[in-house]
């Protein structure tokens, strides 16, 4: 026999009928994106490489160790899209979309990939719904988004979500400087990965899940305490606007998100049944980031979460009831008929599935059964039809 393939580490195949719960939730989604007034977007599963690097940061562990980058017969660096925000600037400056009415407001739905180490809750494919509001710096735009994704996120148990907000670049630098000296004075008591980073990146220190690193952190100045009156004006206005709409959330100063672009709001949704891979999605503001990326000043707030995350926070889904109907056939000479009354039904909006098999009358009864139909038709001396429930 030859060799058999298997799926590429950290992928998953989506078999049947596994592909219902996921486009229940996409469903779930456009249905909440369409009453916001938010438009669907889609962009191209792989960027120049540049796009990331810039977009989400050199110093982050998706551009130092997480991209899949390749080059392609032009010599020209590309890389599988990590995520979602900086595509989607990428795509508002080079359409002129700041031309159209703003704020401009857009949803995705799509394959990411990172190279990280798989475990549950954890690929190298997985797929991410998002939302992007661009053109507005508004609070109303950051407290709606927030909504909108636990709105997403009903379903999900033991759900809690976190906020804070990182100011703006000055005041974070400034920060960032008080925290390198703070944090220099304890190296000793930081671990390895935390001391080396300490240069480029002091806030990941927030992100360490080292109990030596944790106990200092809880005793380091936080950068919400630093934030200037026009951003803890803003701060304050979302979370009026999330206690308003009876949102519960937690403020969590330790809260510092991945990636380098995000300014002011930041959040993150986790369920408390997901284990070590507890986020179900997160965002932030970023209204530096289209200016990063070759385009006018426009502020940005969005959010991305994890479908195959979702899944897993999900109960198990609950069978709905039979539906549709199966023609079977009792007497071979009738299949043809058959094919052309499963027609009949779908063309009059009956959902119907014909006998493909050469199973005789008992296995087709049976196989009507393991598909959980309501009827079936039974093509033989007469035509018959079965009330699955009642016989
Ligand atoms: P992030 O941009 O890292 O906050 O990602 C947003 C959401 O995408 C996370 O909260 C997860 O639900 C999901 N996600 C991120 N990375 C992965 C991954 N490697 N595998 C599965 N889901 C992921």
């Amino acid at each position: 026999m030859a060799d058999r393939f298997q799926a590429p580490k950290g992928t998953f195949d989506v078999l049947p009928p596994g592909a219902a719960a996921r486009e229940r939730i996409e469903r779930t989604a456009r249905q909440l994106f369409e009453h916001a007034g938010y438009f669907r977007i889609e962009t191209p599963a792989f960027e120049d490489t540049e796009l990331f690097a810039r977009g989400v940061g050199e110093s982050t562990d998706i551009v130092q160790k997480e991209m899949f980058t390749f080059e392609d017969m032009g010599g020209r660096s590309l890389t599988l899209r990590p995520e979602g925000t900086a595509p989607i600037c990428r795509g508002y400056v080079e359409h002129g979309m700041h031309k159209r009415s703003q704020p401009v407001k857009l949803w995705y739905w799509g394959p990411f990939f990172r190279h990280e180490a798989p475990q549950a809750g954890r690929y190298r494919q997985f797929t991410q719904v998002g939302a992007e509001v661009l053109g507005t710096d508004e609070p109303s735009a950051d407290a709606e988004l927030i909504v909108l994704l636990s709105q997403l996120l009903e379903g999900c148990r033991e759900v809690s979500v976190r906020i804070s907000s990182l100011g703006n670049p000055r005041t974070r630098s400034a920060y960032r400087d008080e925290l390198r000296d703070w944090l220099g004075a304890r190296e000793g008591e930081l671990s390895e990965p935390v001391r080396a980073r300490l240069d480029l990146n002091p806030l990941r220190a927030f992100d360490s899940d080292d109990p030596g690193t944790q106990a200092v952190m809880a005793e380091a100045p936080k950068l919400i305490d630093r934030l200037d009156d026009e951003d803890a004006e803003h701060f304050a206005a979302v979370r009026s606007l999330l206690d308003d709409a009876g949102l519960a959330y937690e403020v969590d100063p330790g809260l510092v998100r991945g990636l380098d672009y995000y300014t002011r709001t930041v959040f993150e949704f986790e369920s408390g049944v997901l284990g070590a891979q507890a986020a179900l999605g997160g965002g932030g503001r970023y209204d530096g980031l289209v200016e990063l990326l070759g385009g006018s000043p426009t502020p940005g707030v969005g959010w991305a979460a994890g479908i195959e995350r979702i899944l897993l926070a999900q109960p198990e889904p609950v069978e709905g009831p039979p539906r549709g109907v199966f023609v079977a056939v009792a007497k071979p000479e009738r299949r043809e008929e058959a094919f052309g009354v499963a027609n009949d039904l779908r063309a009059a909006g009956v959902a119907a599935e014909l006998e493909h098999t050469t199973r005789s009358l008992k296995g087709q009864l049976k196989q009507a059964d393991r598909l959980g139909v309501r009827h079936t038709v039974i093509l033989g001396e007469a035509f018959e039809l079965k009330d699955m429930e009642t016989g």
